[in-house]
């Protein structure tokens, strides 16, 4: 895995990283992204892991205008896999949105931040992770920050926490 020593890192549990790279790998099999959500615990603010259906194809099925992209370059999480998710109490512990990007390295496309800046986004304080996956292996990893609400994202390097 590439990363730019120039990045501010962030770490994430070893098993919580892991689990994002069998789902990025899982669907890349089927050269399709993955997507999902990271949530707190009570002492971790990255601590499990929720995978969400990657809903693009349907959506560009159903209206290849308003949506040009589908799972092979693009995500949508399912909103029933969102629903327990969107109560207040809930979505306040979901601390990171996490997709995969497939042979293509790992930033945030201007349909990433039109889809995470839109005011319906339901978690617009989470962090934004994006894998990079390229021949059964994650390249690479990021973070995406902002730099306060409202604010644009700033790359961080995304390392693992074996503690
Ligand atoms: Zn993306």
């Amino acid at each position: 895995m590439d990363v730019d020593d120039a990045l501010p890192e962030v770490t994430l549990p070893a098993r919580v990283l892991s689990e994002l790279y069998e789902h990025a790998l899982d669907r890349e099999r089927a050269a399709e992204e993955c997507c999902g959500l990271v949530v707190a615990s009570a002492h971790e603010r990255f601590a499990s892991v929720v995978r969400c259906r990657n809903v693009m194809t349907e959506k560009h099925q159903q209206d290849p205008e308003a949506w040009p992209r589908d799972n092979h370059n693009g995500y949508f999480m399912h909103p029933e896999d969102l629903r327990a998710w969107l109560e207040p109490d809930a979505a306040e512990r979901v601390t990171a949105v996490y997709h995969s990007h497939v042979g293509v390295e790992a930033y945030l496309s201007e349909e990433d931040l039109a889809y995470v800046q839109n005011d319906l986004f339901p978690f617009p304080n989470a962090d934004q992770i994006v894998l990079s996956v390229h021949n059964k292996r994650v390249k690479s990893a990021r973070l995406f920050r902002r730099g306060g609400p409202g604010e644009s994202f700033v790359s961080m390097a995304v390392a693992a926490d074996h503690a």
